[in-house]
């Protein structure tokens, strides 16, 4: 008899596991699959929420799956109904709506929801919800609350100037949004850059039309007024969009009495300390790691779903080494490791032409970096944190990326890129990965993608994978069949 896995949340990492399972198992006999979702549609891309925002993307264009797919691949699919209790002793999620899911191992994959701060005026008196004219910035339906807000002409501010705030700035003001963002920390992004880098965007989103103000935190938003300050100034609003921060969802665990610190407490197998509970994605805490990243998430699902079919039952989660990336256009940023961790700082700084770099080494070896409108350089840094191999002599070469021979670089160039170098992360595809997928008959980018998943992600990665697929036809091009 097949076991019974109830995984609680469809979202980017729920939804993959779901796929994970049917790519191990894909007639059910190993895995009977039942998956609950609170929101009322199927799973679909959140980290391209940011480009919806910028007008990049239509909202109906980021489902994760066809429609159907549920039904085509045997999964027992409850969207719009959230489980509301685990009771552990009977080994059954009960549902909002009166259901029953009895379970042999059960998946919490209930990701993260976004904080409303104690701010006067931003939440409803009594359930706590957004007020009118605040949105929250975490699911579509926030995402289309504030694009129908987001007319030209339209005043917009920010609460809120980390990755999420910054991109939602950005995106608004191309759409012809008057934007302030107001940021309560002395510089944008703290979490991830210096002073010098935070700068150097904040004067590149002032030159794209956001109006930038750190050091100043959101005191009472009145709809009618605006959003005033704590600097005793006030910011005529017609909407208020709030990116103040995530927490784990960890509600469901906490109430059935499961380990949770920041996030539910996991092990390398993904277990809590119920052997038959599991956590992954967002609403995971690993190795005293939160997660945030979609990486992260996909990895755990891959690893969980080789343990819950048996296809690998040796196979662990040791971690993921992180890399920010702004999806803001015209601004370049990637942000890896730690910058306080190192013995040796190389930094330049061009502000006037949008453009700093940090590289922090120790032994020899990158262990953190900020690259803001470097993006060759931050090409090559990067398959220098993850391979770990010792860096060129030349370090400031390296953060102009000119450290390899006539100046040319590997990101432009796929055929000095190594083999082990991670093209998409979101998915962990290497170019060794996409290389054998063409060679096994991959033979255009759309193939690639399709093979490997390369691109499917947060999409950040859709040139480099256009240009090794070209590189790839002129290399190694598809014999032609005789007539
Ligand atoms: C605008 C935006 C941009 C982002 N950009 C990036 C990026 O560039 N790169 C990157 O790596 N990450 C990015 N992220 C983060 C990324 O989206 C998350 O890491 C990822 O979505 C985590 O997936 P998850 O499945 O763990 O959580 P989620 O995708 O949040 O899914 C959790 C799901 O569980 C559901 N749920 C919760 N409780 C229950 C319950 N009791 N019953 C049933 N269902 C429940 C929720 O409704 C939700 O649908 C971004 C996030 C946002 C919001």
């Amino acid at each position: 008899m097949s076991r019974r896995v109830v995984v609680i949340g469809h979202g980017m990492v729920g939804a993959r596991f779901a796929e994970e399972i049917r790519r191990r198992d894909p007639d059910g006999g190993r895995v009977a699959l039942t998956v609950l979702g609170a929101e009322s549609r199927p799973a679909y891309n959140r980290v391209l929420l940011s480009t919806v925002l910028a007008g990049g993307l239509k909202p109906a264009m980021v489902s994760l799956h066809p429609d159907g797919w549920a039904e085509a691949n045997g999964v027992d699919l409850h969207t719009g109904v959230a489980a509301v209790a685990i009771d552990r002793d009977a080994r059954v999620v009960h549902g909002a709506d009166g259901s029953t899911h009895p379970y042999d191992e059960l998946v919490l994959a209930t990701g993260c929801r976004a904080w409303l701060p104690p701010v006067d005026g931003l939440a409803e008196d009594g359930d706590g919800a957004p007020a009118r004219g605040v949105s929250l910035f975490r699911d579509l339906d926030d995402c289309e609350r504030i694009l129908a807000a987001a007319a030209p002409g339209a005043r917009i501010a920010v609460v809120g100037g980390g990755l999420l705030g910054v991109e939602a700035a950005r995106g608004l003001a191309g759409r012809g949004v008057a934007v302030t963002l107001v940021h309560p920390r002395g510089h944008l992004m703290e979490r991830q850059l210096d002073t010098g880098a935070a700068a150097v965007l904040g004067d590149a989103l002032r030159e794209l039309g956001v109006d930038v103000r750190c050091g100043v935190a959101a005191k009472a938003w009145n709809p009618d007024l605006g959003l005033d300050c704590d600097d005793g100034t006030r910011i005529a609003a017609d909407a208020v969009v709030v990116a103040a921060g995530v927490r784990a969802e960890t509600g469901l665990a906490r109430a059935a009495g499961l380990a949770v610190d920041r996030g539910i407490l996991v092990d390398d197998r993904l277990a809590t300390d119920d052997g038959r509970v599991h956590a992954i994605g967002d609403c995971a805490q690993h190795a005293g790691a939160a997660a945030g990243l979609v990486q992260s998430g996909w990895e755990q699902a891959a690893v969980l779903a080789d343990l819950l079919t048996g296809t690998d039952p040796a196979a662990r989660y040791r971690g993921t080494r992180p890399v920010t990336r702004l999806k803001a256009a015209g601004i370049d940023l990637a942000a890896v490791g730690d910058v306080g961790a190192g013995d040796e700082t190389v930094a330049v700084s061009d502000p006037r032409r949008g453009r700093y770099g940090t590289l922090v080494l120790r032994d020899d070896r990158v262990v953190g970096a900020i690259l803001l409108g470097l993006p060759d350089a931050a090409a090559s840094i990067i398959e220098l944190y993850d391979s770990a191999a010792p860096a060129p002599e030349d370090r400031l070469a390296l953060l102009l990326g000119r450290a390899l021979p006539g100046g040319a670089t590997e990101a432009a160039d796929p055929s000095r890129m190594p083999g082990s170098a991670v093209v998409c992360r979101c998915n962990t595809v290497t170019k060794n990965a996409l290389v054998t997928a063409w060679r096994e008959g991959a033979r255009d980018a759309d193939a690639l993608r399709r093979r490997t998943r390369a691109g499917t992600g947060c999409g950040s990665c859709t040139g480099t994978v256009c240009g090794i697929s070209d590189w790839l036809t002129e290399s190694d091009p598809p014999q032609e069949t005789a007539a």
